[in-house]
């Protein structure tokens, strides 16, 4: 049975950076299709699709989209055209549906770097069918919990579920170290990021919840929450008794932290762990 995944995508600029996670997210499909095989398909709520009510995309190729301004012009020509899939993204609507969601569809959206970025590393083929799902960024930690749980039958049937956006993500601060790659993180990245692994470590699920009141500069780090939401949608998407495996961790560009996690359930034997 597929874990499920969070991975923190970082500045659009990943894919040419030298950056520790790039390199790890180059190796991770393969460790992934080792364990437990090659997905079926992906299904990836990104940070970066926010809609009122959840939407899948349904399309034949997933059209690639340049959703950031003013980067090298190397990333504007990367193409990361996967196919979709309709039956998956009906599966996927299907699930929400009988949670209560009410999913819509959309046939026309393509996959944002929240996507392509991370899975042009992780699959740079291309060759598996990807289906994007949106957030509901006014709907908090829970909800997006919650809609994973929806999810979670989908990894007994080799969909991968993903979860991208950031670990830690103050944009506010990202200008001032937009040209420092690997340099010491602050503490106020620092002390969130170690409360927030601790407690998912521990699977102290209501603090997680709660964290915008009760994590070290919580809100600090998501002055709005786009970029963690998704970890909620992959932890919930382990199933019951999630259980939190710390894949990889590292900061970039001094703020931005880019630790990768993987969720399995308690009953599971295949421990991303072991
Ligand atoms: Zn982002």
């Amino acid at each position: 049975m597929l874990p499920s995944l969070f991975v923190s995508h970082g500045a659009p600029t990943l894919p040419l950076e030298a950056a520790p996670a790039r390199h790890f997210l180059e190796g991770l499909g393969a460790s992934i299709e080792i364990k437990y095989g090659r997905p079926r398909a992906i299904v990836v709520a990104s940070a970066h699709w926010e809609t009122a009510t959840p939407m899948v995309n349904l399309v034949e190729t997933n059209p690639t989209i340049y959703d950031f301004h003013g980067f090298p012009a190397a990333l504007y020509e990367m193409k990361y055209p996967a196919p979709g899939s309709a039956a998956v993204a009906g599966r996927v609507k299907s699930l929400l549906d009988a949670a209560g969601f009410a999913c819509g569809t959309d046939t026309r959206r393509g996959l944002d770097h929240g996507a392509w970025v991370p899975l042009k590393l992780m699959y740079p083929s291309a060759d598996i069918p990807v289906i994007q799902l949106s957030i509901q960024s006014h709907q908090g930690p829970d909800y997006h919990f919650r809609l994973g749980q929806a999810l979670a039958p989908l990894r007994a049937e080799g969909v991968l579920v993903m979860g991208s956006g950031s670990f830690t993500h103050d944009l506010s601060e990202f200008r001032n170290y937009r040209n420092t790659l690997n340099a010491a993180e602050p503490e106020w990245v620092a002390g969130f990021a170690n409360w927030f692994s601790k407690a998912l470590d521990e699977g102290r699920l209501e603090d997680l919840l709660a964290y915008r009141s009760r994590a070290p500069y919580g809100v600090k780090n998501h002055p709005t929450d786009e970029h963690l939401l998704p970890i909620y949608v992959a932890m919930g998407a382990a199933g019951a008794e999630p259980v939190a495996h710390h894949l990889h961790e590292s900061v970039s560009h001094v703020i931005l932290r880019m630790d990768v996690w993987g969720f399995d359930s308690k009953a599971e034997e295949n421990s991303l762990a072991a």
